[in-house]
């Protein structure tokens, strides 16, 4: 058995009008990520991280944005997708570690259930997904809150 780490990053800008769908919930907020899918940034980093991890390209090559498919997609279905790919080169999900950097709101009280989603999404327990949250001190356009932002790792063991 061999361990592989993978790492993924996103950032979407922040638009009145939009939901703010971080981790596979919807959080309470005036604004939210533009994008072509619902801009989740917690499940594109993910999905990079594990694709990384396992070689297999990154979110874009899987579902491009041109795509019109893809067009206000709930980005869950990326880490669904992500999780077949890795079942089928026997890749199985160790541990994936989570930074999102927002300015507001507070995202701690909202992790429980995210990390309910998307541990459901990646067929995985909770304890394996831990989330952390950051504000950028009010620097550059996070720190302003017209950006958003997710940094991800993803551990996974390989089973040949
Ligand atoms: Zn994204």
């Amino acid at each position: 058995m061999s361990f592989r780490c993978g790492i993924g990053y996103d950032l979407h800008r922040l638009a009145e009008g939009r939901k703010l769908i971080i981790g596979g919930i919807e959080v309470p907020f005036d604004k939210g990520p533009v994008g072509h899918s619902d801009g989740d940034v917690v499940a594109h980093a993910l999905c990079d991280a594990l694709l990384g991890a396992a070689g297999l390209g990154d979110i874009g090559t899987h579902f491009p944005d041109s795509d019109p498919k893809w067009k206000g997609a709930n980005s869950l279905l990326f880490l669904e997708h992500a999780r077949k790919l890795l079942d089928e080169k026997q890749f199985r999900i160790a541990h994936m570690d989570v930074v999102v950097i927002l300015e507001r709101p507070k995202l701690g009280p909202h992790f429980p259930k995210m990390r309910a989603a998307l541990a459901k999404s990646l067929g995985v327990a909770t304890d394996k997904i831990h989330l952390k949250a950051k504000t950028n001190e009010g620097v550059d356009a996070v720190g302003r809150g017209e950006a958003i932002a997710c940094h991800a790792v993803a551990t996974v063991s390989q089973h040949l």
